[in-house]
């Protein structure tokens, strides 16, 4: 036969948690079509692969790329690592549907994730016209799509209130999602500490899981509370499949926020284990840093970021107000992630601003930018930041210990997602997080080889296989005859991640060759502008 492609003498970790064999692999029209010890055809390309790993292309099965597609198709940072499919539209944010006549209040509610994103365009209303102008569009990887829970709010006529949906406004939901399902969505996710998704009802959600029951669905969520709540956010994500009878939970970037909280993550595995047995699927994601990332305004109690951003301008520029939310934030209230409580102000460090006389504190800490700046306290840091910025401040946040970090890695209901975007590798914007740039290498260099927390095989599988399967996705994950060719070549002796919190735009290293439905894009570490990637819609 005349391969596209052959990978000669390397190491073959197939995916499924496997140790590795010897063997040659042939690839041809996108797909894996030979696996043998030696392969003795002509192709136009060989790629020797002598000392490396070969291995499937990695899964993201958290991604925030498609807040950058808009601007960007090439998904560098992410493909830099491996990462051969992103699943997005997470935390119940993404970037669909758009009800016809709300187009200019579309610009509106994704200004509060980046400004820049309001230059695009958006050309579509539906999900599944979202899902064709990303087909169109032509993407480096492959993309999954769930529809977040604040889309379909919004395009239900919510305004940010913090109220239950009404009837009509819940019929609307249903029917979003299912147009959504229909399209080829793989499921709903939600980030519920983001407002107004933080005012939803249990009940609410699960009456959109039913809907996506109804299609063998998923439900992922950023989940109500990382840190003082988390055993019961973690119970109510149980709560939500067992009841709607959706096909699996999913807990997103898993972690134990906030030190006096430390440890518990010994019980929220425990929970997802007894879930299991009991026959309902929950699994986790996480990447792995000991810094969260978000907006600062979430640090605000839920009632402040009630409605519009002019709003919650008003209420934050109110003296009065400023002082009964220092009172809420230090007393603590009900059912709300404190951060400024229970991580500090001097563990928010800042990533991105928007005004010019900000842009001196990035990387810096709250309690940093006081002394630096001169305000009276760090609260007042906090509302002039917010002020200035117009809300739109981000974070990173130190906030995780390392032994959660590692129970939950070695977990086998952990799976690897970055939490991420795919930006290029010349991003200067801010200091975003590194993990954009290091998840799984950092997992491969520092957790396998260097500390040797799991097994490659082991790290291998939670970055293929198991998030395919939990996708149901049955032609990738796994190097078999007859898969689609999304394949990484990486040296396991160099593999490292070099971004960090102060220089979180630095490729890793030791990860040659990238491959994409059978097409090279990253070849001896130099990606190419080719684009073979496909949007996957949900398999039936
Ligand atoms: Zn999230």
């Amino acid at each position: 036969m005349d391969f596209d492609i052959i990978i000669k003498n390397g190491r073959i970790i197939d995916g499924a948690g496997n140790p590795w064999h010897s063997g040659e692999i042939g690839v041809k029209d996108g797909k894996i079509v030979e696996i043998n010890p030696k392969i003795k055809d002509d192709s136009k390309k060989v790629i020797d692969a002598r000392g490396l790993i070969i291995c499937p292309g990695f899964i993201d099965i958290h991604s925030h790329t498609d807040w950058i597609l808009p601007g960007s198709r090439g998904q560098e940072s992410t493909l830099y690592q491996g990462i051969t499919t992103a699943v997005v539209g997470m935390c119940g944010e993404g970037m669909a549907p758009i009800p016809e006549g709300k187009e200019e209040d579309f610009l509106k509610l994704i200004s509060k994730i980046d400004p820049i994103l309001t230059q695009f365009e958006f050309p579509y209303h539906t999900f599944a016209e979202y899902l064709e102008y990303n087909e169109k569009k032509r993407n480096s990887a492959n993309l999954v799509f769930f529809v977040g829970y604040g889309n379909l709010q919004w395009a239900s006529g919510q305004g940010g209130e913090n109220r239950p949906a009404n009837p009509v406004e819940l019929r609307k939901m249903k029917d979003n999602l299912r147009e959504a399902m229909e399209a080829g969505a793989f499921g709903i996710s939600t980030g519920l500490i983001y407002a107004p998704q933080v005012f939803a009802k249990t009940e609410e959600i699960i009456e959109l899981a039913k809907v996506v029951a109804e299609y063998n669905g998923l439900y992922f969520s950023h989940i109500r509370g990382e840190g003082a709540t988390v055993l019961k956010a973690v119970g109510e994500v149980i709560e939500i499949v067992e009841i709607s009878g959706c096909a699996g939970g999913q807990i997103a970037h898993h972690k134990i926020s906030g030190k006096p909280y430390w440890g518990t993550s010994k019980e929220t595995l425990s929970l997802i284990e007894e879930a299991n047995e009991r026959g309902i699927s929950i699994t986790c994601d996480q990447y792995p840093y000991n810094r969260g990332m978000a907006g600062l305004m979430t640090a605000l109690p839920p009632w402040v970021r009630e409605g519009k951003n002019e709003d919650i301008l008003d209420r934050i520029k109110n003296p009065e107000i400023q002082k009964r939310i220092k009172v809420e934030v230090t007393e603590g209230i009900e059912g709300f992630e404190n951060w400024i409580r229970d991580e500090g102000f001097q563990n928010m460090y800042i990533s991105t601003v928007t005004h010019d006389n900000w842009k001196d504190i990035i990387s810096k800490n709250i309690t940093e930018i006081t002394k630096i700046k001169g305000f009276s306290d760090d609260f007042d840091t906090f509302f002039n930041l917010l002020i200035d910025n117009e809300l739109s401040v981000m974070i990173t946040i130190q906030s995780m210990g390392e032994d959660d970090i590692r129970r939950i890695l070695t977990n086998p209901y952990q799976m690897v997602g970055t939490d991420g975007s795919g930006v290029p590798a010349s991003f200067s914007a801010g200091a975003f997080h590194p993990r954009f740039f290091g998840t799984y290498p950092r997992i491969l260099g520092k957790y396998v080889r260097e500390e040797k927390v799991l097994p490659l095989e082991q790290a291998i599988r939670k970055m293929t296989s198991f998030p395919a399967q939990r996708l149901r996705l049955q032609d990738r994950g796994l190097i078999r005859e007859g898969n689609w060719a999304d394949l990484v070549i990486f040296d396991p002796d160099k593999v490292i991640d070099k971004a960090t919190y102060e220089q979180p735009y630095q490729l890793p290293e030791g990860i040659p060759h990238v491959v994409v439905n059978g097409v090279i894009v990253v070849e001896r570490g130099k990606k190419n502008r080719k684009a073979p990637g496909k949007v996957i819609h949900r398999p039936t």
